[in-house]
């Protein structure tokens, strides 16, 4: 069966969107840690990032730059955390996570419950600044 993130790359689950190419994708995070928590997904399936091939990864890393760039344009944060934890979507994703200290990066805290209207004015801002 596909994965969730699969069918957000086949459209058939909206996501919100911030950037795409033909093998990339990122979209924010619907339970993230922080503002502007977005994850970035081979459009290819894959469970365990260390099985994309290397130059996938390489280019998967740059494509998240750019996105982890624009993101800390948008929310103020001494940098974007990147991560992958990957226990739960069996679709390899790094997460890009604004943070200001090492417990921002804590996956056990509660997430925040942004309304469908503010994750849509983070991810247009976010757009706005790539
Ligand atoms: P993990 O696999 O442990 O790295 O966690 C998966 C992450 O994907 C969690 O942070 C979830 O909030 C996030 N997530 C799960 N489903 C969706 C979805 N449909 N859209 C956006 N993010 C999602």
């Amino acid at each position: 069966m596909a994965s969730i993130f699969s069918r957000i790359v086949a459209g058939e689950i909206p996501c919100y969107r911030i950037a795409e190419n033909n093998d990339f994708l990122a979209f924010l995070d619907i339970n993230p840690l922080a503002k502007g928590h977005a994850l970035v997904i081979p459009k290819k399936e894959t469970d365990y990032i260390f099985n994309i091939e290397d130059e996938e990864l390489a280019a998967m890393m740059v494509f998240a730059k750019k996105v982890g760039l624009a993101i800390e344009k948008t929310i103020p944060c001494k940098r974007i955390g990147v991560t992958v934890i990957g226990l739960e979507v069996p679709h390899a994703h790094i997460h890009l996570i604004p943070i200001n200290s090492i417990f921002d990066m804590d996956f056990s805290k509660t997430k925040l419950a942004l309304s469908p209207e503010e994750l849509e004015e983070i991810r247009s801002k976010i757009v706005a600044n790539l």
